[in-house]
């Protein structure tokens, strides 16, 4: 199981946590990095790995000094995030070959996985680092306009960028994923996708399509999945997924039907499991060693509430 042992719940959830002030179009011009003074900070992304100052006696950070950043050299798109107790955070894409310019021990490269499976980083940097690797990705593919070709330049900081052929502004997108714990009596429906590791069982996901409710989605993702009909359908939590730039949204949905059809597409299995099974999934005591995704996923949230009761009793299905 990976993420702080000492952690449950939504105090676990990797992304989630951020004690960034995010710069607004509405907060006037940003700071440049070369102006705003030795106080400011920037988390520097080598390809999809985020540098950091590791310290064998203290939490790493990805908050580095103007010195530090300079290191790398030019950066390929360089965004103003906002600001962390005052300081001023920029973000900087840097090739995958910098990273060697960065060297151990004082320094990590480590992917988004990495750095929260090894709780690398102190929780609250997490979601400051999410938000730079989202932006920071969605700037590196959107360098021309899809209007008119042309190309783009960085406005705003970095939250937005602006087409010098037609005028036309672009904004960062973020990607809805519907996540559900689908429940019926004392059982809800668990799948498994075929690059799963051996044995793990998850919540059932997908992208929630445009014109779309978030309900729309978790109905028909479970339809198309598992056959499964479902009723009604609440939010409960969400999470932040930078792979590049997802926001997971979890629910909780009434199973109303309980025959399941798996879509070979798309699972390689999925079956209903009791309360008690899925206590003993977390537990990591299951009889046939099955296990749910860890207490940094969502998933496991949704699983945990439903299994401590946090998620209200559903009502007794019809006969
Ligand atoms: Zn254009």
């Amino acid at each position: 199981m990976t993420g702080s042992p000492d952690t449950t719940g939504r105090d676990a959830l990797a992304y989630a946590a951020s004690r960034l002030v995010r710069h607004s179009a509405e907060f006037g011009p940003p700071p440049s990095l070369a102006g705003a003074g030795p106080e400011a900070r920037l988390v520097l992304m080598a390809g999809e790995a985020v540098i950091l100052r590791a310290d064998p006696h203290l939490t790493g950070t990805a908050l580095l000094t103007p010195d530090e950043a300079e290191r790398a050299g030019e950066r390929a798109v360089e965004i103003f995030l906002g600001r962390v107790e005052e300081r001023p955070v920029f973000a900087g894409a840097v090739t995958e070959e910098a990273a060697s310019l960065f060297p151990a021990p004082g320094y990590r490269a480590l992917d988004l996985r990495a750095l929260v499976g090894e709780g690398a980083v102190a929780r609250e940097e997490q979601g400051l680092i999410a938000t730079a690797k989202s932006l920071l990705a969605w700037h590196a593919r959107h360098r021309f306009c899809g209007n008119c070709g042309s190309p783009t330049v960085v406005a705003a900081g970095g939250f937005r960028r602006e087409c010098g052929g037609c005028g036309l502004h672009h904004f960062p997108r973020t990607d809805p994923v519907a996540i559900m714990l689908v429940r019926r009596g004392d059982a809800c429906l668990l799948g498994r996708g075929p690059h799963f590791k051996p044995g793990m069982y998850s919540c059932l996901a997908g992208f929630i399509e445009p014109g779309e409710t978030v309900e729309d989605a978790v109905r028909r993702e479970t339809r198309e999945e598992t056959g499964v009909a479902v009723g009604a359908v609440a939010y409960h939590a969400s999470q932040p997924w930078p792979f590049p730039a997802s926001l997971m949204i979890g629910c909780v949905a009434e199973g109303l039907t309980e025959t399941v059809r798996t879509d070979p597409d798309e699972l390689e299995d999925a079956r209903w499991f009791s309360r008690a099974e899925v206590a003993r999934m977390i537990a990591g005591a299951h009889p046939e060693g099955l296990t749910v995704p860890p207490p940094t996923a969502i998933a496991h949230l949704l699983l945990h509430d439903w299994v401590e009761g946090v998620i209200a009793a559903a009502p007794r299905p019809q006969a």
